[in-house]
C-alpha cells in the first residue's frame, strides 16, 4: 500500500492549488483525478486550431489571480475592452459602462443617468462586507432608485457571479467581485487550460504524483481520523491528511458515515449554479463593434474572448454565449435562445462558422454564498481529524474560482497547523456556524 502525507481527491483548480501549497511545504502529495486529464471545469478543448474554454472564463483581480502569481504562473493574456451593449425588448442598445456611454445610452432616462453616474464613483468607495448579511435583492431595492438602473445592476451583477437568484444570493460577495471587475478582468491566452498546464508542471517539479483516470470511492477513517483513500481500481493510498477537492455530493459519497458529519450539512445547503453555453469560432465578425453584450431582460451574456486573448491559430474570433439557467431547463429551448442571441448580435454568423461547442447544462459552481447557508464549508471536516474540503463550493465569501483557490489554501494551512500539533483535535478542528 502506497503512503502519502497528503492525498488530494480532485484535480481541478482547487486540487492543483492545494497540491502546490502542500508540496511546497514539503509534504509528500498525491492527486487522484477521475478524468483522463487534469483541470476539472477549467479545461480547454482544442478543435480545428481553436481553444474553447468550457464557456466564457474571466479571471478577476482577486484571490485566484494573486494565488496563481504567488505560485509563479505566467498568466498571459489581456484585459478586454468593456464597451458593451445590452439586450432590452429584443433590441441592442449601448450599455453604460463609463461616462461617455452613460451620456449616449438611450436605455436610461436623465434621472437614471445621474444616479448611475453617482454609482460609478460610489462603488469604488463602498465596503462590500457591509452587505454580507443581506440578499442582493434587498441591496438593489434598498439602494438603487431608478427602475431601469435596477435592471442594469441585476444584469451586471448576474454576469459577474453567474448566479440568477437575487433573493438568495448574499450581496457582499457579489459586490466585492463587481468591484474587482471594475479594475478589468484577464482573458487568458490559450484558455484556462494553460493555467492548468502550468499548475501541473509546477506541482510535478515539487514532486507531486498524479493518478489520473482514477476514481476515489472511499476515504476510510477510524477512531475519528483518516486512514486511507481507496480508488475504484483497488488502489489504496495511506494518508495523514486528505483534501476532498471534489463537488459536495461527491465528497459526501466518498466518506463512510458522512451523514453524521458536517459534509451532510454542506451537501444539503449547496445550491449548484448551471448554465448552457454555445461557444463558436467565427472567421470574421459580421458586427465587429458588438463583442460584449449583456441580456437585461433576458438571462443571456455574450463575449468575444479573442478580443483580448489568443485563442485560435488562424485568427478566428472565439465568441461565447451563455444562458443562465434556473431549476428547469430544456436543452433545445436553450440552444434556440443562444442561437437567437447570436442572430441578434452577429447576424450571418452561421456563414462564418469555423468550429463550435455546445454545453447544454454545465455546473459553473457547486455553491455560492447565500442566505440559506447554515455553515461555511471547511476547511476541516470537524468530526474527522485530517479530513479537509476545497472547491468553489467551499467558499468563505469568495465566489467562483476565487473560492477554489482560497479554500485550497485554507485546507493546506489547517493541515500544516495540525501536523505541527497546533491546537487541533478531531472534534474542534474548525467550524463556522453562520
Ligand atoms: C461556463 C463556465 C464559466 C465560468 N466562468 C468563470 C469565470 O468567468 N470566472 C471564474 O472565476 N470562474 C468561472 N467558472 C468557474 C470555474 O471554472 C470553477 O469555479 C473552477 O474551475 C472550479 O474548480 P474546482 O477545482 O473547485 O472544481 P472542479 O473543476 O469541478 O474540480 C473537481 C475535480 O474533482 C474531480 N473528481 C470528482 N469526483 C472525483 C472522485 N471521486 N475521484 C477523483 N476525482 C474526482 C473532477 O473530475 C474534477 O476534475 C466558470 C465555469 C463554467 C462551467
Amino acid at each position: 500500500m502506497e503512503k502519502a502525507e497528503v492525498v488530494i481527491v480532485g484535480g481541478g483548480i482547487a486540487g492543483l492549488t492545494a497540491a502546490v501549497y502542500a508540496a511546497r511545504a514539503g509534504k509528500r502529495t498525491v492527486v487522484i483525478e477521475k478524468q483522463q486529464r487534469l483541470g476539472g471545469r477549467a479545461v480547454t478543448n482544442e478543435k480545428n486550431g481553436v481553444s474553447f474554454n468550457l464557456g466564457g472564463h474571466a479571471l478577476y483581480d482577486s484571490d485566484a489571480m494573486a494565488t496563481f502569481r504567488d505560485m509563479g504562473l505566467t498568466l498571459r493574456g489581456k484585459k478586454p475592452s468593456i464597451d458593451a451593449h445590452g439586450i432590452w425588448k429584443g433590441k441592442l442598445h449601448v450599455l453604460p459602462t463609463g461616462p461617455a456611454s452613460l451620456l449616449t445610452t438611450p436605455l436610461i432616462g436623465l434621472r437614471g443617468k445621474i444616479e448611475f453616474g453617482a454609482w460609478l464613483t460610489k462603488l469604488g468607495r463602498m465596503n462590500p462586507s457591509d452587505f454580507d448579511g443581506i440578499s442582493l435583492r434587498e441591496w438593489v431595492e434598498g439602494n438603487v432608485k431608478d427602475p431601469m438602473v435596477r435592471h442594469v445592476f441585476y444584469s451586471l451583477l448576474r454576469t459577474t457571479s453567474y448566479v440568477m437568484a437575487p433573493d438568495l444570493q448574499t450581496a457582499g460577495p457579489v459586490l466585492r467581485q463587481f468591484k474587482a471587475a471594475l479594475q478589468g478582468v484577464l482573458y487568458v491566452d490559450e484558455g484556462w487550460g494553460s493555467i492548468v498546464r502550468e499548475l501541473e508542471q509546477t506541482a510535478s517539479k515539487l514532486g507531486v504524483r498524479f493518478l489520473t483516470k482514477s476514481k476515489a470511492v472511499e476515504v476510510n477513517h477510524e477512531d475519528g481520523a483518516v486512514r486511507f483513500v481507496r480508488c475504484e481500481d483497488g488502489t489504496l493510498i495511506m494518508a495523514d491528511a486528505v483534501i476532498l477537492a471534489a463537488p459536495p455530493a461527491a465528497a459526501h459519497e466518498m466518506v463512510p458515515h458522512a451523514e453524521a458529519t458536517s459534509l451532510r450539512v454542506w451537501k444539503e445547503q449547496a445550491i449548484e449554479v448551471t448554465v448552457a453555453c454555445l461557444d463558436v469560432a467565427l472567421r470574421k465578425l459580421p458586427k465587429p463593434k458588438q463583442q460584449f453584450v449583456y441580456g437585461i431582460d433576458q438571462p443571456v451574456f455574450l463575449t468575444d474572448q479573442s478580443r483580448a486573448a489568443r485563442l485560435s491559430k488562424n485568427g478566428e474570433h472565439v465568441v461565447c454565449v451563455i444562458k443562465y439557467q434556473g431549476a428547469d431547463s430544456d436543452p433545445a429551448d436553450d440552444l434556440r435562445e443562444l442561437e437567437g442571441t447570436l442572430d441578434l448580435v452577429q447576424p450571418g454568423w452561421r456563414d462564418e462558422l469555423a468550429a463550435k461547442q455546445f454545453l447544454p447544462r454545465i455546473a459553473v459552481c457547486g455553491d455560492f454564498p447565500h442566505v440559506k447557508r447554515r455553515e461555511q464549508p471547511g476547511p476541516a471536516v470537524p468530526e474527522i481529524a485530517g479530513l479537509y474540503v476545497a472547491g468553489d463550493w467551499a467558499s468563505h465569501g469568495e465566489i467562483l474560482v476565487d473560492a477554489s483557490t482560497a479554500s485550497a489554501k485554507r485546507a493546506v494551512s489547517h493541515l500544516l497547523a495540525r501536523s505541527k500539533g497546533i491546537g487541533r483535535t478531531a472534534n474542534n478542528e474548525h467550524r463556522v456556524v453562520i
